[in-house]
Order: C-alpha cells, then structure tokens, then sequence
C-alpha cells in the first residue's frame, strides 16, 4: 500500500481505503464488516468512511462493533462521519443541515455510535443553503478546539461554496477545511478534474473520492441487465437503478461501459481493476473509497494497483476520449 498525505495536510492516508455506503448494516453484518476490516488493515488501508446518514446511523454502529472487536491501537487508523442528512426517516428541522447544532449533536451521536473518541475526518455531507456558511466553519473549528475532531471537510459543495469557507476560516483564524469527498471515476469527471481545478492549487485541498466504480456500474456487471444481490437490484435502491440503466443517462453510460470493458478484456485485465488504477493516475486524489458488499471484491479491489503498468498512455487516451 502506498500513502499519499490528505491534501496540504501531514495526515498521510493509504491510498485505497474503504467505505461504507449503502453496505452496512443492509448486505454486511458486522461479522462480515469485521472481516473485511481484517483484509482492509492487513493490505495496508488506514481510512475508514461513513456518515450519519447512511442506514440511517445503523453503518455507523455496525463500523464501531466491528472496530471495536478488532481491537486495533486507535491511533493506527482514521475514521470519518459525515454530518447533513442526519438519521431520522421523517427529521426535524433541527436534526439535520449545518447549523451549530446538528453539526454539535450530530459529532457527539456519531462518536457514540462509532464508540471512538474523535473522529479523524468529519465532513458537511452537503452545503446546507439554510445555514450561514460562516456558523459551518466556527462549529468545525469548535469541534476541533475540542478535540472531538481532528480534521474537517466538505463533501460535493461547489469550488465556489468550498472557497467562501476557506476564506471565512483564514480572515477570522479559524480551521480551514482539509478535505472534499467528490465523486470521481471514469464516468464521472467534469466537477473533479475542471471545477476543482483552481481550488486545489490555491488550498491544496485533499480529496476522498467515492464510487470509484460508479456503484458497480465500472465492473461491467450491468451489461447483461441486472444481477441479483446487486446494489442496483436491492429495495430502497430503485432510484439508484432508474439513474444508473433505466433512464437515457443510464443507457448512455452503458454504452460507454461496453466500450471501456473492450479494452479491458484486450488487456486482459479486469474493468473494476482497471477502473480504480485510473484513479490513482490523477495527483489531486488523495485516498479512493473503495466499496464492496462481498469480501471478494474487496480482495479483487485491492489488486487494482497492478493494473497501473497496463495504463500507457495511449491507453489512458483511448479510455479518456469514450
Ligand atoms: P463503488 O463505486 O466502488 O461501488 C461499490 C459497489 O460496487 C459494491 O458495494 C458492489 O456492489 C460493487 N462492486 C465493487 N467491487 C466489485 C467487484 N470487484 N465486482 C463486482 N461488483 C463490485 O463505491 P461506492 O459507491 O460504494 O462508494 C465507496 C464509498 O464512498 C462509500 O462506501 C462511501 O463511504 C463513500 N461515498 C460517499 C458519498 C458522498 O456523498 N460523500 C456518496 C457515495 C459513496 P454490489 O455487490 O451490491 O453490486
């Protein structure tokens, strides 16, 4: 495993890491969970991910239960929530968003859940256009003061609304955010590679990037319709698949996929693999969340390194122009 540092920041984390969305606590127990945190620790992984929003806080305490039993020394790996979307089916108005108190409660509910201290990381999940983007950043830098988290974030907030906030945070000498959690795979690139640009030379913001495999779509699972037990056959996740196959996006996107597993299958490597090497070409992604619903994956995932010598770049410009 090979670590690269979060943005500016001296905090170095593994480049692979592992999240949690959608698969804890629906597809992984935490006996499952405990394992995979096993094949993650034992590859090199540092950085675990997960929010408050996903299962509605139930990934969280599934993560916890399965930290806890591994009994590892805290300070050898980082764990993440996120706070916006809060964990209630129908919340109130005060249980979720930025404002000082969800961010406070939300932190405090959060290390309850994943039974630790401190959080590593913690991101606003989204930018709440309620809230003063100011409170945001006093709230993070409180949590800071108070040792409750060690760095903050943001997750897919515009170069715009990121920079408002550091701006904030260096005229009143507060914390500036370390981080931003975008999306960014072969499909999806506009935001990560033109709207960011600026951004991460002029903040040196780090970055964790999800759905390196566009939730499955880059495994090539998809082509043939949709397996059972995927994320996009599972209940709940029915707009999910709409946006992913059932819809002219989907389809479009299929497209693109069949044409990328081609030359997969010409170099006689693995979609997924090949996917998640890409990835790591690019300097400005400081650590890819990986994610998986079956150890195998997690196993074929942590392989995608070797698929790094086979990106020439006449492959990577053939795999660019689709
Ligand atoms: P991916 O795009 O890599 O999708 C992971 C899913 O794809 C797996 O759960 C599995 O789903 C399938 N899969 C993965 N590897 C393989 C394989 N080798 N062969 C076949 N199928 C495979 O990542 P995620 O979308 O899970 O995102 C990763 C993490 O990023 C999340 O856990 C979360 O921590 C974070 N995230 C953050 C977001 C944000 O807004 N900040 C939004 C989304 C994610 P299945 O088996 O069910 O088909």
């Amino acid at each position: 495993m090979k670590y690269r540092n979060l943005g500016k920041s001296g905090l170095k984390v593994s480049e692979l890491s592992f999240g949690s969305w959608v698969t804890f606590n629906k597809q992984v127990d935490t006996k499952l969970a405990e394992k995979m945190f096993g094949t993650c620790l034992d590859a090199g992984i540092n950085f675990f991910d997960n929010a408050e929003g996903y299962e509605r806080g139930q990934s969280e305490v599934v993560m916890g239960k399965a930290l806890k039993a591994l009994d590892k020394p805290r300070d050898s790996y980082c764990v993440s929530s996120k706070v916006f979307f809060g964990t209630k089916e129908k919340p109130l108005p005060t249980q979720i968003g930025l404002s000082r108190k969800h961010v406070s409660e939300a932190c405090d509910q959060a290390l309850k859940r994943l039974q630790v201290d401190y959080l590593d990381l913690y991101f606003c999940h989204r930018a709440d256009p309620d809230t003063p983007i100011g409170e945001t950043v006093w709230a993070m830098h409180n949590l800071i003061s108070q040792g409750k988290v060690l760095y903050w974030g943001t997750s897919e907030w515009t170069a715009e609304e990121i920079t408002e906030a550091y701006e904030f945070a260096e005229k009143h000498h507060l914390t500036p955010p370390t981080m931003e959690q975008p999306q960014y795979n072969l499909l999806d690139r506009k935001r990560f590679e033109i709207e960011y640009k600026p951004i991460f030379k002029k903040f040196g913001m780090g970055t964790t990037i999800w759905s390196p495999l566009a939730s499955g779509a880059l495994t090539g699972k998809y082509l043939d319709g949709v397996p059972k037990g995927s994320r996009a056959s599972l209940e709940g996740y029915e707009w999910l698949k709409k946006y992913m196959i059932d819809s002219d996006r989907g389809q479009a996107r299929m497209k693109k996929v069949a044409e990328l597993m081609n030359i997969a299958e010409e170099l006689g490597e693995s979609l997924s693999k090949i996917a998640i090497a890409w990835c790591l070409l690019n300097e400005n992604v400081s650590t890819i969340i990986l994610g998986a619903s079956k150890i195998e994956q997690l196993e074929e995932n942590l392989k995608a390194p070797e698929a790094l010598p086979l990106l020439t770049e006449e492959v990577q410009k053939r795999l660019g122009s689709i």
